[in-house]
């Protein structure tokens, strides 16, 4: 959703006679658009403002902060961190320009409203790739579980017109993208004012009539990320079975294992609710692979809490996990529960469940051995000049060795070594 914002906001400065410098060093104005899920995040966006200010002494460049932090904490930054020039709350991206001129006569802040959510087209060359491109449908959360700060940064629910998806996915086809994203905090809560564009396709819900009309566009692969479990539907799994391009990962995040923690987090569901969605995903007829998220040490998890983490980790055979240590949120109401968890024991928790991760995943892994699986050829890989690197239709990074000619289409690859978190492998030709 950052980068999404991001590219957003470049494109929009560029539209408004604005240019991209080459580096912080160089940049006239420098923004820096921040995360406020946990405390790390919010920290180190503050460091990194007056770490530029003094890198660049008499010279230093206007500074402004976008995003959640900015949203949340608005003009008191000014306080916070005095190199700070100008705040764009989460709703002010497309006013980022007059936002700088103003700044230029002395410190100025925007927390408005966002005027016409997600209209306007992005240039292509502000995307984050040229190959893969993210397209926002619902912004906001309406959930409030305890711990979380979203809905308080990002405000309600709001789904954008599945005509101007559409419209959008069918210029990236044009453009020669060959995957999308759909994007939101909880893309299948997906619900539309108007829910017009899709009528001719069928669905249980909004969001899975959605799927199959951005699925008809042709658009090679199209993904869709992040998945709420209480508004989780099967039609969902029915629809990637039914259209090859809706590609085979889902981001369902658990968050416990354990029933009263879930409760007391409000997530609104049950550790048997969870199940049965894993059993839909993991009974369609292609492979789906199935990621999460965990929180470990919210306030109160025992350690048999947590075990009971373990054992559903264990039992749902996840493809990929993201583990955070709970951070408590100034403003969420979990952040008035006592945090009981000492540091110590969440950082034990953390590792205990990133070993047990790690030991699963390479069983899962190694069913990839020696097999070939189609990947969308980004870039060059960081690492070794020769090799490639890219996504399979199951979300998982392979690096492989390929010509560059290779870069921008879809290769399929053999599979010949297993690293931790990616496949390495082989090209065998394009698709
Ligand atoms: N809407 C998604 C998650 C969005 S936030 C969902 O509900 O599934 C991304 C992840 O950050 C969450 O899944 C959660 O695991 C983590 N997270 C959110 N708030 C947190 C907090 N206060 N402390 C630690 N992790 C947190
Ligand atoms: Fe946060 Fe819960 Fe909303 Fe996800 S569903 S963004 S965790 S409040």
């Amino acid at each position: 959703m950052n980068v999404s914002d991001s590219e957003r906001a470049a494109s929009t400065l560029c539209k408004n006679g604005f240019k991209l410098a080459p580096s912080t060093d160089s940049a006239d104005v420098v923004i820096i658009n921040t995360c406020s899920v946990r405390e790390k995040a919010e920290r180190k966006a503050l460091r990194r403002v007056e770490e530029i200010a003094r890198s660049r002494g008499a010279e230093a460049p206007l500074i402004g902060l976008m995003g959640c932090v900015a949203q949340l904490e608005g003009e008191a930054l000014f306080d916070y961190a005095p190199s700070v020039g100008f705040v764009a709350g989460t709703g002010a991206t497309e006013r980022i320009p007059q936002l700088i001129r103003k700044a230029v006569a002395g410190k100025t802040f925007d927390l408005g409203e966002r005027r016409s959510p997600f209209e306007g087209d992005l240039e292509p060359a502000f995307r984050h790739s040229a190959r893969v491109a993210f397209v926002p449908i619902i912004e906001g959360c309406n959930k409030f579980c305890t711990y979380c700060i979203v809905p308080y940064s990002r405000g309600r629910e709001r789904s954008r017109a599945a005509t101007e998806i559409l419209r959008e996915v069918r210029s990236l086809l044009a453009q020669g993208f060959k995957e999308i994203h759909l994007i939101g905090q909880n893309v299948n809560s997906y619900r539309p004012k108007y829910d017009g564009g899709p009528e001719k396709f069928p669905g249980a819900t909004p969001f899975s009539r959605l799927l199959r009309a951005v699925a008809s566009t042709g658009m090679p692969r199209i993904k869709f990320t992040t998945s709420f479990p209480r508004d989780f539907h099967a039609d969902i799994v029915k629809a990637i079975d039914e259209n090859e391009n809706l590609c085979n990962w889902v981001h369902l995040p658990v968050q416990s294992g354990s029933d009263r923690v879930l409760r007391a987090m409000r997530r609104g569901y049950k550790v048997v609710d969870f199940i049965r969605h894993v059993e839909a995903i993991k009974g369609a007829r292609r492979r789906i692979s199935l990621t999460s998220d965990i929180i470990v040490g919210f306030p109160g998890e025992t350690r048999e809490e947590f075990e009971d983490t373990r054992r559903l980790v264990e039992r749902c055979g996840f493809e990929g996990l993201y583990i955070f240590k709970y951070s408590a949120r100034r403003g969420t109401p979990a952040a008035k529960l006592a945090d009981t968890v000492e540091e110590s024991e969440k950082t034990d928790r953390f590792q205990s469940l990133e070993k047990l991760q790690a030991s699963a995943q390479q069983k899962i892994y190694t069913d990839f051995l020696g097999a070939e699986v189609l990947v969308l050829a980004e870039g060059l890989s960081a690492r070794s000049a020769d090799d490639l690197t890219g996504h399979t239709t199951c979300n998982k990074v392979v690096n492989f060795r390929g010509g560059r000619d290779m870069v921008g289409k879809i290769v399929r690859v053999r599979v010949d070594e297993l690293k931790s978190h990616s496949l390495y492998g082989e090209a065998l030709g394009v698709l």
